[in-house]
């Protein structure tokens, strides 16, 4: 039983079959020019979701997540002024942080920004000059030839033999009309003030779609597994990737393309430019808290656009409500003991028929009908006092693994129960009389619950 993920380069669902060991996975991150929105994190939460049920089933994962911290519209935004640009980006890079932790979204393995990698897109600019799939021009820019690569349009799978390709294409930014040679680096022009870098073709900047080619070959290697992004980048951004990438390597790069579709507001794309934006911090001041927020983005498939409205948050609070009141039920009767045997825990029902939900391209709707069904059928045990203590704890464990992907049901506060909290005094006691040995099974043991326990000056951290 495999994980078949929807690929947009095949147009076809296929088994996820890890090139190495590892399974690399590359996402385009955020623009940090402003205060990202709850649209931007639709695809982040999506990416996030994707990383958690990738360990779920026991892969070790390597995420790479890109920084643009320059482009157009930062330039712009900037006035020019490299010192501006500095804590902008920073600032708005500490927002999405901010944003995404309380979205329980863990930061990728490597979040590298654009501006620390100029000498790595010089680099591979200067290799795609060299066999011939890029060119300079009189100004100092550099473009890409799309004509020198025969593939060119294979993920969009644009017919390009029907449009006239004479022009160049500078914007970071165009649509699937002006299908030209782009920019790899730009000429430094007024407007720039003091943005911009030394290169061999003189003063300039990169283009927007080689950070990542940059960035991905030099965290992931010229070949990876999965490269997602937002449905919105599929043309020209990833497209333009695919070029550059495979004409410098002569490898195919990523093996699968999954992208997520949006999130909507009055049927139109949430965007900055239609001014149509909410961000997180907007959600939660209408009174949503951010599990309901997270529920509502993940509980349709990721390859179907959704609705912000309130009408849809609600009916996700209520959703969420029943779930996170059946597994207060059940860490009732547990006593928030859980069963430890991983192995046990796989085998449960409920785990098995989430797995085979989530196997077919990250069905959520299937996935969430297999757990109201569950909740359905124990409700009606526990009504009848005919759970044991015994299934309870299993129980609890398989609704602990579920969240590990979720990450929706528990709260981020961390429920101890009696015996837990009996356990960490013992724990302090051991530490104070130097018994090492019994302070770490405790805290092993706490660490197969999914408990970290930190020891800190301040005292003793539960995570
Ligand atoms: P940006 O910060 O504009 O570079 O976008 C960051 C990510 O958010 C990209 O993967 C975009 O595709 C994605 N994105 C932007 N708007 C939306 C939206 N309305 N719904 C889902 N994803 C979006
Ligand atoms: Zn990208």
């Amino acid at each position: 039983m495999t994980l078949k993920l929807y690929n947009s380069l095949s147009k076809k669902k296929e088994d996820l079959k890890p090139l190495k060991n590892k399974i690399k996975m590359y996402s385009c991150g955020p623009t940090v020019y402003d205060n990202p929105h709850i649209g931007n994190f639709r695809s982040f939460v999506f990416f996030d979701l994707l990383k958690k049920y990738l360990n779920f089933l026991n892969f070790d994962v390597q995420h790479v997540m890109n920084v643009t911290d320059i482009d157009d519209k930062i330039i712009n935004k900037c006035c020019g002024k490299i010192k501006n640009l500095e804590l902008m980006t920073k600032k708005y890079f500490e927002s999405f942080k901010n944003d995404a932790n309380k979205l329980k979204i863990d930061l990728p393995n490597q979040v590298p920004f654009a501006t620390d990698h100029i000498d790595e897109m010089i680099n591979l600019i200067e290799k795609l000059i060299l066999k011939g799939h890029a060119y300079k021009t009189e100004d100092g820019s550099v473009f890409f030839k799309i004509d020198s690569f025969k593939n060119y349009g294979m993920l969009s799978k644009i017919d390009f033999s029907q449009l006239s390709k004479t022009d160049r294409i500078k914007n970071d930014e165009y649509d699937k009309n002006s299908i030209n040679d782009f920019a790899l680096w730009k000429s430094r022009k007024v407007n720039d003030g003091d943005i911009f870098w030394n290169s061999p073709w003189g003063n300039g900047r990169p283009g927007w779609h080689i950070e990542c080619s940059a960035m991905s070959l030099k965290y992931l290697g010229a070949q990876f597994d999965i490269h997602c992004g937002g449905i919105d980048l599929l043309f020209p951004h990833h497209e333009n990737e695919i070029a550059q990438s495979v004409c410098a390597t002569n490898k195919t790069f990523a093996k699968l393309w999954v992208h997520c579709e949006h999130l909507l507001i009055n049927g139109s794309k949430m965007s900055k430019s239609l001014n149509n934006f909410y961000t997180l911090n907007d959600i939660i001041k209408k009174g949503y808290n951010v599990n309901t927020i997270r529920f509502f983005l993940i509980s349709s498939s990721y390859s179907h656009k959704i609705d912000l409205n309130d009408v849809n948050l609600n009916s996700s609070n209520s959703a969420l409500k029943r779930i996170q009141d059946f597994y207060n039920r059940i860490f009732e009767l547990s006593k928030g003991d859980v069963e430890i045997d991983n192995n046990k825990i796989m085998n449960t029902q409920l785990i098995v028929d989430f797995k085979i939900a989530m196997n077919d391209n990250l069905n959520m709707s299937k996935a969430l009908s297999v757990i109201f069904n569950y909740i359905k059928k124990i409700n009606i045990k526990l009504d009848k006092k005919q759970m044991t203590y015994k299934e309870s704890i299993l129980t609890l464990a398989a609704l602990n693994k579920i969240d590990e992907v979720l990450g929706v049901i528990r709260s981020s506060e961390i429920k101890l129960s009696k015996n837990d909290k009996k356990l960490i005094e013992e724990r302090n006691l051991a530490r104070k009389n130097k018994n090492w040995d019994r302070a770490d099974e405790i805290r092993l043991f706490f660490k197969k619950k999914g408990i970290d326990i930190d020891d800190s000056e301040a005292g003793i951290i539960i995570k």
